[in-house]
């Protein structure tokens, strides 16, 4: 029997090497079909039609029947476009596709894009409450979801995943991006390139993904968007360089160069980031898009006229040029001028038509034109189920005194807040491809939930902001508020009346959709002051509260931490949002959410993150002052809700930490294992981080890192034990030779439910 084992395993084993060769060898001749259909394509193409692929102007004003006799119309039939974004639907991306390849001379495909940024019309949370659910199988879920819908109506790319690292809530951008962690970050990137693209990218419900950024956006001085970005190589590789790296190392197929400086020079001209870093050290194979009038608006920034900064684009490595036509109307005169090279000219052409030949546009440009598609397989039902189910999981309960909440259907609810009736203001930035007369709002969420159990009384309370002007900078893109005319008294008399007859109020407030999101920025991050009001008064009441907090960035809540006693942040959420915060707020779905970004007591410590330095002069912990160390005089160093915080409606407790052994020598790893124990009366989800510290490096270390986490579930009283292990991989860091290193010495290795409450351990590294 054992020899038969033997044998059938040297067999099987042989078969497998043998497909794998076989697969390298398809893989090779994959790529040497490819590269012969683009040799003999390249051949027969004018320097005009090669400039023609590198345009990628926006389409939003198209429609149906006009695409042939537009003014991009007659620019597709003459080859001077290589992709359009933002059109939507099947019927308009057909009737563009057909001008592309059936009037002009070489009948090559177009590429289409979209900001599918989370979600295509069954709406996801937006990217920052997406990265608070610490589950990578349901991020993937999401981004296929997306993927599938998006493809079916006619979309073959998305701008997306966006992975900008930031630590400054003022940036509106911020809510687009996964937070404040370049490891959370990563295995985020990772996961939403696989969902877009899935392991083939030719089949007709995958589609390209566009990494972005990059690079460091996030990192705009002052939180003000596009503002300039200055920081040393060493933090940029340590910090904020890997979640593209960990897209490009997933596979992801374009990237998109940010707006902001660095360096001195803006991304789209530079070379370091393009060239050096991107191609040369992390071996991106696809193709560099720019951002939206990227090249244009470097003239702004003052480095040439518009042929010098487009020349300045192609040699840095950048491919397609978004919406501005620099390329397309100066590149020509830039060759003629030797400024360029018809080199740099071809490989930008070759690598956006080696994207098309990989999406398998060339083989059938109508592959994603599926009317049937198009009509079975957006928002659907099962689709829906799932934007719910995941946008419980973002939620991030921060606070829940005396165990308010849950709340019990058979009472009579008082709903108030100008977030409370505003089903477009639901899906939050970015949701380009949602209808909006989908979505549920907080309102109907209850309603559907409570049925006749018990009462929901509404009232609007308050505007968004006492400043109308603020108000409609919030609400852009179709998402009013339908601002109430009505003296703010009035309108908060009527409040406090249906408050009167309520056993709790439920106040929706906070930020609107478009208070996050680009340009954007904010130099107070509280709720705005109308609101807080509002929310002063109805606490005044007696009256049990609970805040739902909507949100795109971390806000400063010290009032409300001190005054409201159950606080819900629920970001936007998607088309299912008002029934998932129903779930979350009767408890069907215990919150489980754990934040990606900290959230400072006031603005003047921002930046404030969890993997700071130690400084020379640290403040001992647990105090808040003293002379001649690094912190404030009047406020102390602490965040309000550290990184990886959120609380569950039961408890969770954490024994010691076991490790395997206390010294991790050469390649060999450890196991740190602790067990985790439900200790309250509810099933629930509970994130497990996993946090070192090298103490002695020979640069300076973070005094915490997340390395690892898992989340697990526990029945009301269950124990589990939670096993992570630890390798020198994970203890490497780029030194100021910018070599990826670990070092031997000293470390600590922390585990716990968010980034302050851990146990701690000790090990040892040696080579
Ligand atoms: C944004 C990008 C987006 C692009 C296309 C730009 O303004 O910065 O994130 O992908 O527009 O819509």
């Amino acid at each position: 029997m054992k020899l038969l084992t033997k044998v059938l395993a040297v067999v099987l084993f042989s078969i497998s090497l043998q497909a794998a060769a076989q697969n390298s060898d398809a893989v090779k001749s994959d790529s040497y079909r490819m590269k012969t259909f683009i040799d003999v394509l390249m051949k027969k193409m004018t320097l005009d039609e090669k400039l023609g692929q590198l345009n990628l102007p926006g389409a939003g004003d198209i429609v149906t029947g006009q695409a042939s006799n537009s003014d991009i119309g007659k620019k597709i039939r003459e080859g001077k476009v290589g992709g359009l974004f933002n059109i939507k639907s099947v019927a308009k991306i057909k009737a563009v596709q057909k001008v592309a390849v059936e009037e002009s001379r070489l009948k090559i495909p177009m590429i289409f894009g979209m900001d599918v940024i989370h979600g295509y019309q069954t709406t996801f949370p937006i990217p920052l409450g997406m990265s608070c659910i610490w589950d990578m199988n349901l991020v993937e879920k999401a981004t296929r979801i997306a993927a599938t819908e998006a493809s079916a109506d006619g979309i073959c790319w998305t701008f997306s995943p966006m992975v900008d690292i930031s630590r400054d809530p003022r940036w509106g951008r911020i809510s687009e991006g996964n937070g404040e962690d370049a490891y959370l970050g990563s295995r985020i990137a990772a996961a939403m390139v696989k969902g877009y693209q899935g392991d083939d990218l030719s089949k007709n419900n995958t589609i390209m993904s566009c990494v972005k950024h990059y690079a460091m956006y996030g990192a705009a001085e002052a939180g003000r968007d596009y503002n300039t970005t200055d920081m040393s190589r060493v933090r940029m590789y340590n910090e904020y360089l890997p979640p593209y790296k960990a897209a490009v190392d997933a596979g992801v197929g374009s990237v998109m160069a940010s707006f902001n400086e660095v360096d001195g020079i803006p991304a789209t001209a530079n070379k370091f980031l393009m060239t050096d870093v991107l191609r040369n050290q992390w071996g991106f194979k696809g193709f560099v898009v720019t951002d939206y009038t990227g090249i244009n608006e470097m003239e702004a920034h003052g480095i040439g006229d518009l042929q010098q900064v487009s020349a300045l684009a192609l040699k840095a490595g950048v491919d397609m040029d978004m919406v501005g036509e620099g390329f397309l109307t100066t590149l020509k005169k830039s060759l003629e001028e030797k400024k360029v090279t018809q080199q740099q000219i071809d490989m930008a052409c070759r690598l956006v038509l080696e994207a098309k030949y990989k999406l398998g546009l060339f083989e059938d440009p109508y592959k994603y034109c599926n009317e049937q598609r198009a009509a079975t397989e957006i928002f659907t039902p099962a689709n829906r189920k799932v934007a719910r189910e995941i946008a419980g999981e973002s939620f991030v309960l921060l606070k829940n005194k005396g165990g308010l909440l849950p709340l019990k259907k058979n009472t009579t609810i008082a709903l108030i807040g100008p977030l409370a009736d505003a089903k477009e203001n639901m899906p939050g930035t970015w949701s380009v491809a949602t209808d909006f007369s989908t979505p549920i709002s907080v309102l109907q969420g209850l309603k559907n939930a409570v049925g006749n159990q018990g009462k929901v009384l509404y009232a609007k309370g308050s505007n968004l902001d006492a400043d109308s002007m603020i108000e409609e900078r919030g609400t852009m893109f179709g998402k009013s508020l339908h601002r109430d005319s009505r003296p703010k008294e009035v309108i908060l008399k009527e409040a406090l009346d249906i408050a009167s007859q309520a056993d709790v109020v439920v106040a929706a407030v906070g930020e609107s959709s478009e208070m996050s999101g680009e340009s954007a920025s904010r130099s107070d991050i509280g709720i705005p002051k109308l609101q807080q009001e509002l929310l002063e008064a109805l606490v005044k009441t007696g009256k049990p509260v609970v805040l739902v907090l909507f949100a795109g960035r971390p806000l400063t809540l010290t009032w409300e931490n001190e005054h409201v006693p159950a606080i819900l942040d629920v970001w936007f959420s998607g088309t299912e949002a008002g029934d998932a915060i129903a779930d979350a707020l009767f408890g069907d779905v215990n919150p489980s959410g754990k934040l990606s970004t900290t959230f400072p007591q006031n603005i003047g410590q921002v930046p404030l993150y969890y993997n700071h330095k130690n400084t020379g002069r640290p403040l001992p912990e647990g105090q808040w002052f003293q002379k001649f160390r690094s912190n404030y005089l009047d406020v102390s160093n602490d965040p309000l809700y550290p990184f990886g915080y959120g609380l569950s409606y039961t408890s969770f407790s954490y024994s010691g930490i076991t490790l395997s052994s206390n010294t991790i020598k050469g390649n060999q790893s450890i196991t740190a294992t602790v067990t985790v124990t439900n200790t309250g009366n509810k099933a629930g989800k509970e994130v497990v981080q996993l946090y070192t510290r090298d103490l002695v490096g020979s640069i300076t270390r973070p005094v915490k890192e997340l390395k690892g986490f898992q989340k697990i579930t526990l029945a009301a009283g269950e124990s589990k034990k939670v096993t992570f292990t630890i390798s020198n991989a994970d203890l490497k860091f780029y030194n100021s030779d910018l070599k990826y290193v670990a070092e031997p010495g000293d470390f600590k290795l922390f585990i716990g439910g968010n980034s302050r409450d851990v146990k701690e351990a000790d090990f040892k590294y040696q080579l």
